[in-house]
């Protein structure tokens, strides 16, 4: 089993009790509930309130063996995971690797415009931001200072969107009697979205409400022209310029590069594809699921859900399989919806046959999102640290770690 995210971790824990000897391989020592790593980046929560160290939530699992690796490769001839240390052998291979931001062939944009995948993403986008303010008291100049005060987030998807709103409230409520030289209220947060409007996949009535919620908030939502620079300065999107020190991504995807490993077919994006039992065609010992794999048939978006739905799908086959039946059902996505949050007062969620928006809608995410984090002790920290935001509007998560100086921005004018 390789990768420990929201896909394989269901798999194994459906695995309990199969009799299997499973051997879950992940190049980081935890899981990450990524759906809150934006709370993470702009200091709303700590990194250990959204991660749980993996070899713990298998502590009683005497099937289930931990590896802390990164694979490199797969030999398929020898049925054998490449690691970077080992190999380790297999009869049945579980592919969970996710996927990670893509810059849609502009790589050397990522120095300028982080992602968020990771907690050391996220840690390293809070120290950016937390930067930029300091930045700005000590500036010389107005036009400096303003600078320091621009976010620019290229992405209308319900990343770009909460980070925006994020933001938005870290500028406008936590900060707001912190600084002396400056005027917190005036950081201008612009969110970039190339098509005509931001979250596209949900319906177009639910899109609009985002963008009213996020306008109340201040952040300016600029759709239908794609950044077409980016630099140590700002960005340029649609002929403008706009001089802004902090720039984020969350606007591509690229799946990783399992395919490559199997030497499989895959889409533009780089997810194997793989037939309705989310096997690689040809090889009924190899499943590839999550982010990293794509029915052709299928247009599931890439979320959680979908991930946990294979990982639990995988293990009921495997599962069938150890009691001697071969023949398995083509694997259905039960759609839960999309759900994207405004701020610590807004939320959309679609379901399909319900849609709602606003406060109560906020409520539900809130506790959707606390339900599912792994760990007792992580839901309760989470929901005490939401409640006191809400309460307080204070951030406890504001650290600067790390070096002040990021090596790809500029240091400006200062006093
Ligand atoms: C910022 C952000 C916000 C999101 N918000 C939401 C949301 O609100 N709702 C929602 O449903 N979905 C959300 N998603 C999407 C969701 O997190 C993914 O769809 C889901 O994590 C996919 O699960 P997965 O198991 O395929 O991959 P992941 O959960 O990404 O897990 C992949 C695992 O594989 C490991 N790995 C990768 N490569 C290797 C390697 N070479 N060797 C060893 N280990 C490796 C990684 O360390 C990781 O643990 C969000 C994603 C991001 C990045």
């Amino acid at each position: 089993m390789i990768g420990a995210g929201f896909g394989g971790l269901n798999a194994v824990v459906g695995l309990r009790n199969a009799g299997a000897d499973i051997t879950l391989i992940d190049r980081r020592n935890h899981h990450l509930f990524q759906p809150l790593l934006y709370q993470v980046a702009t200091a709303g929560l700590s990194p250990a309130d959204i991660a749980a160290p993996i070899r713990n939530i298998f502590h009683d699992r005497r099937d289930v063996t931990v590896y802390l690796d990164e694979v490199t490769g797969v030999d398929m001839a020898r049925r054998e995971v490449v690691l970077r240390t080992t190999r380790i052998p297999y009869d049945v291979l579980i592919i969970a690797t996710g996927a990670t931001h893509a810059y849609f062939g502009h790589d050397a944009w990522e120095a300028f415009a982080p992602g968020l995948k990771t907690i050391e993403d996220a840690t390293a986008i809070r120290r950016r931001i937390l930067i930029a303010f300091e930045r700005a008291e000590m500036a010389r100049d107005e036009s400096t200072a303003q600078a320091q005060l621009t976010f620019a987030i290229v992405g209308g998807g319900a990343t770009g969107v909460e980070l925006a709103g994020a933001i938005a409230e870290l500028a406008r409520r936590a900060l707001v009697a912190d600084f002396r030289r400056i005027n917190p209220l005036r950081a201008r947060i612009v969110l970039i979205e190339a098509g005509p409007r931001i979250l596209a996949s949900f319906p177009a009535n639910l899109s609009a409400k985002a963008t009213q919620a996020l306008t109340q908030l201040g952040v300016e939502v600029r759709c239908g022209a794609a950044v077409s620079a980016c630099d140590a300065d700002g960005v340029t999107v649609g002929g403008d310029r706009i001089a802004a020190a902090t720039i984020l991504w969350a606007a591509g995807v690229q799946a990783s590069p399992a395919a490559r490993w199997l030497g499989a077919d895959c889409d533009k994006v780089g997810r194997v594809l793989v037939g309705t039992d989310l096997t690689l065609p040809g090889h009924s010992e190899i499943f590839v699921i999550g982010d990293t794999a794509k029915v052709a048939t299928n247009a599931w978006p890439g979320i959680a859900a979908v991930a946990k739905q294979q990982g639990k799908y995988v293990a009921r086959v495997l599962k069938a399989r150890i009691n001697g039946e071969t023949a398995a059902r083509p694997f259905r996505y039960l759609d839960v919806g999309n759900w994207a949050t405004v701020g610590r007062k807004a939320a959309l969620i679609d379901l399909g046959w319900m849609r709602m928006s606003g406060f109560i809608a906020w409520v539900l995410w809130s506790f959707a999102h606390i339900y599912f984090l792994i760990g007792f002790r992580n839901r309760i920290v989470v929901a005490l640290d939401w409640a006191l935001a809400y309460l307080t509007f204070r951030r406890g998560a504001r650290l600067i770690t790390g070096p002040l100086n990021e090596p790809q921005s500029k240091t400006p004018d200062l006093v």
